[in-house]
């Protein structure tokens, strides 16, 4: 059947009218289970066309909202994009590379990182 039910993330405003639309088809679905299973007295207070006409409204209204759902949750989204796209993602300072030096003891070059001297073994 229908895909009536949506949350979107960003827009409280496509919730709600995502909210409405879902029970505007739950009444258009009402009214013609209703009419079909005689609830409520339905058959004797409308005729067929007449229940027909009222749930093709609700469900096409229902429908209406999820369009419009949808088209709000799409703005959202690409205005949200946009304002991304404008920030400039922060530069990250990249760490300066440590590089090798000389053992403080025997003047052997040693590489970065490195916690030992090579060749006398003293702590660098
Ligand atoms: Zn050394």
């Amino acid at each position: 059947m229908f895909v009536i039910f949506k949350w979107y993330r960003h827009s409280f405003a496509a919730t709600c009218l995502s909210i409405l639309s879902t029970t505007f088809y739950a009444v258009g679905a009402f009214m013609l289970v209703g009419y079909i299973l005689d609830l409520e007295n339905l058959r004797r207070e409308m005729s067929l066309p007449e229940a027909l006409l009222m749930a093709a409204v609700f469900l096409l209204i229902g429908f209406g909202c999820m369009k419009l759902a949808a088209r709000v949750a799409l703005n959202k989204e690409r205005k949200l994009a946009a304002r991304n796209a404008a920030r400039p993602a922060p530069i990250r300072p990249e760490p300066a590379p440590v590089s090798g030096g000389f053992c403080p003891k025997c003047g052997a070059k040693h590489e970065a990182g490195d916690s030992f001297c090579v060749r006398c073994g003293a702590k660098l």
